[in-house]
């Protein structure tokens, strides 16, 4: 089944998804959203590489800021770059996308930049075998196979966000220390109060209504 122009979701949200599918329904059905200093460096790292839109290097093509959709997928977003390396059969598509902090032992960097070639394969008809991640702290590139593994995962995150936002209930918060502690929505999630409750949206609402009309919640 094709999707129309109206029913594409951001490529973006896969990596919330990956990262917490809490972080995600917050984001991308109750619209909340928040920068936090992992978020702002990110946000920067992006507009550079999105500085300058074509360039050559050597014979190799590099264009910046590539707008993408696969209407096959439902998706659409924009890549930091595309390196074309040539070969004999042409141009070879390359995926390179920044990221802030180091390479992380989750999928969502690498199940990102795999839709990013998802769409590509879709837009230029043509296979695209592998891309990179480029990480700001260590300064360096990590390449990345798209095999069948990871197009495997890639797909089943498109299927779980299509399902997320379908269904529009956020899950319930699972507090970890780790993850929560470099969340940008920790704040509006409030996990270690929340944990296991849905809507941070409808329970701020009820804690408000609550202090507004009868004075502090009795949960609190
Ligand atoms: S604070 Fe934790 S549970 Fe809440 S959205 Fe962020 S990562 Fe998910």
């Amino acid at each position: 089944m094709a999707f129309s122009d109206d029913d594409l979701l951001p490529i973006s949200a896969l990596q919330h998804l990956v990262y917490c599918p809490r972080q995600c329904a917050l984001i991308h059905v109750e619209r909340l959203w928040a920068e936090n200093q992992f978020t702002a460096e990110g946000r920067v790292l992006h507009e550079r590489a999105h500085e300058n839109k074509t360039r050559k290097q050597g014979s190799q093509r590099i264009a910046r800021g590539v707008l993408l959709r696969s209407l096959e997928l439902g998706l659409f977003g924009q890549a930091d770059i595309v390196e074309f390396h040539p070969a004999p059969s042409g141009d070879q598509a390359f995926p390179v996308e920044y990221k802030r902090g180091r390479p992380k032992s989750h999928d969502a960097d690498r199940i990102q930049l795999c839709a990013q070639a998802l769409c590509l394969e879709e837009m230029i008809g043509r296979e695209v075998p592998a891309g990179a991640l480029f990480y700001g702290k260590t300064r360096r590139r990590v390449d990345v196979l798209f095999d069948s593994a990871l197009r495997g995962r890639t797909l089943d995150a498109i299927r779980q966000l299509r399902q997320l936002i379908d269904h529009r209930q956020t899950p319930p918060a699972r507090y970890d220390k780790a993850r929560c502690g470099r969340c940008s929505l920790r704040r509006q999630c409030m996990p270690e109060v929340l944990e296991g409750s849905e809507s941070a949206t409808r329970y701020l609402s009820r804690s408000i209504a609550a202090i507004l009309h009868e004075g502090p919640a009795d949960d609190w």
